[in-house]
């Protein structure tokens, strides 16, 4: 690699692949396509679930935090966590307040934050620690110190949250930044615990008829798109272009052994792939 200076602008350029590209040209885009390495791959990706488990308190949280427990000498875990019904309230408010969604997306990152603290101090004594998106590179210590890392699931987009299609409320909350996070670390699963037995035709506890979905292809939940889904839209979307997480899992916490069946790779609750 050398250091040369343009006969015609005179400007001094470093000798690379990508020399005088705009990074935006198509053909140069698509020739960077390729494999791509795993770098944590035994790793299981959990979310609980903000809504869906926290704000049930006690009853709820226990169990799930004792079979994640359970299943730690055996499963690499980490564990993101969703916000919940504070942080509905919160986008609630900025709604009303006529504020755009990346200030939505910002308020955000609050709630889950104080449920991953509350999750850590519980399983301190498990090993639990509490761990920021700037942590990812001390992972193989922690898992090496057989301990569970414990972050919020918010997707980190904050002020940069990008417009959504439709309405205000940010396209990418924790169930994306769960899934960000797994794609990235090109994890060995992800699961997502929530309090039904996973996607149905419409949401049960709105609609008594809505059936239960067992596997499904993202391709097809976005072309026929349900009135309501369990995980995030986005998360779908992504799927699509992930090098790695081209499958996820909905499964039912509230339901004892869902969680070591689902680790074990055991069918429960609903898989979602990318064709
Ligand atoms: P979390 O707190 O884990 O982010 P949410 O409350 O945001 O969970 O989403 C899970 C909830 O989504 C379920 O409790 C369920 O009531 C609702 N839901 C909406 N649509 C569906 C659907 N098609 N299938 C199953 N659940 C659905
Ligand atoms: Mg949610």
């Amino acid at each position: 690699m050398a250091i040369v200076k343009d006969k015609k602008t005179g400007r001094k350029e470093i000798e690379t692949e990508f020399m005088g590209e705009s990074m935006s040209s198509k053909t140069l885009i698509a020739s960077t396509e390729g494999d791509v390495i795993r770098i944590l791959p035994d790793v299981n990706v959990v979310k609980i679930g903000g809504q869906s488990v926290i704000d049930r308190g006690r009853p709820a949280l226990y169990p799930i935090l004792e079979e994640l427990v359970k299943n730690k000498k055996k499963h690499k875990l980490l564990i993101c966590v969703g916000g919940g019904t504070r942080a509905r309230h919160a986008y609630e408010i900025a709604l009303d307040l006529e504020l755009p969604t990346g200030v939505i997306a910002a308020v955000g990152e609050a709630t889950p934050r104080q449920n991953a603290r509350m999750v850590q101090m519980l399983l301190a004594k498990h090993g639990g620690v509490y761990i920021l998106p700037d942590d990812f590179e001390k992972l193989p210590l922690y898992f090496g110190l057989g301990c569970i890392p414990i972050m919020s699931g918010m997707a980190p987009y904050d002020y940069w949250e990008k417009p959504s299609e439709t309405g205000r409320i940010p396209a990418n909350r924790t169930d994306s930044g769960t899934f960000l996070s797994a794609e990235y670390l090109g994890a060995r699963s992800l699961i997502y615990i929530k309090d039904e037995d996973g996607l149905f035709t419409d949401d049960p506890k709105k609609n008594p008829k809505a059936k239960l979905i067992r596997k499904i292809s993202a391709q097809e939940l976005l072309k026929n798109e349900l009135p309501d889904m369990i995980v995030e839209r986005v998360v779908l979307e992504n799927m699509i272009n992930a090098h790695h997480m081209r499958k996820i899992q909905v499964i039912n916490g509230l339901k004892k052994g869902n969680i070591t069946k689902a680790l074990n790779g055991e069918h429960v609750g609903t898989i979602i792939y990318a064709a």
